[in-house]
């Protein structure tokens, strides 16, 4: 059984959801007006491991992340660099996919994007208006917060005291209430607009995430997740708009993730303490980032320093070596038919032990960091075991492979695994022959030199003699 911790009633929580064997999930994903940094991959690789560990679990997960392509923060870059919004949405939306793929985050069911929505957020507008939570005043749209007597539940504060600090403007003399805040915001001098029937402008920021959700999953998640920063004013706001709408519950498990802090300082772009995953990638495998934000339960913070990711790759290549030794020996071992020694019982149920062990971590509230002191534990004992035993056993060396497939495929790791064994190999081997043919030169073995030359060439690789070593290279075809 599944707990999750809901931030919606601040308990620990059976997981049940509305349709058996189906999570209706939705993520509020990036505003594309810039690249993707460690604060949005710490949460999506987070959430990228639960979805997965779900989908390990048999649940089929329909996920819908959003990319936020006009808003306040994607205009000021526009117009910053002097090029349209949809330009600038294009080009960090090809980024963001290319870092995604990048971090093997798994695409999303629908990534729906907020300016190819805007017909149907003028429509859920148009409802709220009707019955009364919302009202135009000079061309904006404002949500009557007071209208909504739940406000204020999921961030756990009173009316009274939630003020729209640095997301609205409190003076705005449009507004009823200061806490108000804007469904539709009036057209403004070089800014991108929409006709309404309030005449031309824009949806506020808050409306996509409600409208998109509702389109794509209908009117109440099983989970809506999010970082922590998004928990007030924007997850109240969807709350506010999507329930006054609906009449029903907006999501039944509210997920939230911790920050990422370099120095102990929030990671977010507008303080310019940020790494670019793109930047990280260079120093360090897709494997030693996920690694090193899996090791930290998703809702606790985690504190980026050089160390620590330096840490996390040594780890990752361990880690790596046990997995690879393991799959070695499973795909050559084929003893099955001799008894089982006292190593191979005694690593059947270590195996056993392992997968319980794993499960009941990750059902609790997806305590990766649990998960992964498991899977470093087991790796150190099927190592012990490829160590010791006299005669390594097939079919137990392939449960163990198994084992570790389930692990990496819920911890999204090592995915390329198959290329990264075959080009290895073709790679030591290819330089063993080359080796082997610099001796027949040395000999002046013409026959036995050429020979290894020309069969290489048959099998796809070309040899260039130079005169400090030689080069070679695989063919086009
Ligand atoms: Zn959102």
């Amino acid at each position: 059984m599944i707990k999750i911790y809901s931030t919606l009633t601040r308990l620990l929580e059976e997981f049940k959801t509305i349709k058996p064997g189906v999570v209706k999930w939705y993520n509020c994903g990036p505003t594309v007006n810039g690249l993707m940094h460690l604060g949005h991959a710490r949460s999506a690789i987070a959430f990228d491991t639960i979805r997965r560990y779900l989908e390990y679990k048999k649940y089929k997960v329909v996920y819908v992340m959003n990319f936020t392509d006009i808003e306040d923060r994607m205009i000021e870059v526009a117009n910053k660099e002097k090029r349209a919004v949809l330009e600038v949405a294009e080009e960090y939306l090809n980024y963001f996919r290319r870092d995604m793929a990048n971090l093997n985050l798994k695409t999303a069911t629908v990534h729906p994007r907020a300016m190819l929505h805007i017909n149907q957020m003028i429509e859920f507008i148009e409802g709220l208006i009707e019955k009364g939570y919302a009202y135009e005043s000079n061309g904006d749209v404002y949500f009557d917060v007071r209208k909504f007597e739940e406000y204020g539940k999921l961030s756990n504060q009173k009316l009274e005291n939630v003020l729209q600090e640095g997301t609205e403007d409190t003076k705005n003399p449009n507004k009823r209430f200061p806490a108000d805040f804007a469904l539709w915001k009036n057209e403004k001098p070089g800014e991108p607009s929409w006709s309404s029937p309030w005449g031309k402008g824009r949806p506020g920021w808050n409306l996509e995430c409600s409208c998109m959700s509702r389109i794509y999953l209908g009117d109440t998640l099983d989970i809506h997740s999010g970082g922590q920063d998004l928990i007030f004013p924007h997850h109240e706001n969807e709350i506010a708009q999507s329930e006054s709408l609906t009449g029903k519950p907006f999501a039944n498990y509210w997920l939230h993730n911790g920050y990422i802090n370099i120095d102990k300082e929030k990671m977010s772009k507008s303080l310019g303490n940020f790494v670019n995953i793109v930047d990280l990638l260079q120093h360090y495998s897709t494997d030693a980032v996920r690694l090193f934000v899996l090791q930290t339960h998703y809702r606790s913070p985690i504190i980026f320093t050089e160390d620590a990711i330096d840490q996390a790759q040594i780890t990752s290549d361990r880690l790596f070596d046990v997995i690879l030794l393991t799959k070695n020996y499973a795909t050559e071992t084929t003893v099955n038919k001799s008894a089982l020694s006292d190593l191979d019982k005694e690593l059947l149920e270590k195996i056993t032990k392992a997968r319980e062990d794993f499960v009941k971590a990750m059902d609790e509230d997806f305590n990766t960091s649990n998960g992964f002191a498991v899977v470093f534990d087991y790796s150190r004992e099927v190592n012990d075991y490829l160590r010791k035993a006299d005669q390594i056993n097939g079919a137990v060396i392939n449960k163990a492979d198994e084992l570790f497939n389930e692990f990496r495929s819920v911890f999204g790791l090592y995915e390329d695994f198959n290329s990264y064994l075959s080009m290895d190999l073709v790679e030591k081997l290819v330089k063993l022959l080359v080796e082997i043919r610099g001796e027949y030169r040395k000999e002046k073995n013409w026959e036995m030199s050429d020979k290894i030359r020309d069969e290489l060439k048959h099998a796809g690789v070309t040899l260039e003699d130079n005169p400090k070593r030689i080069l070679w290279k695989l063919s086009e075809n």
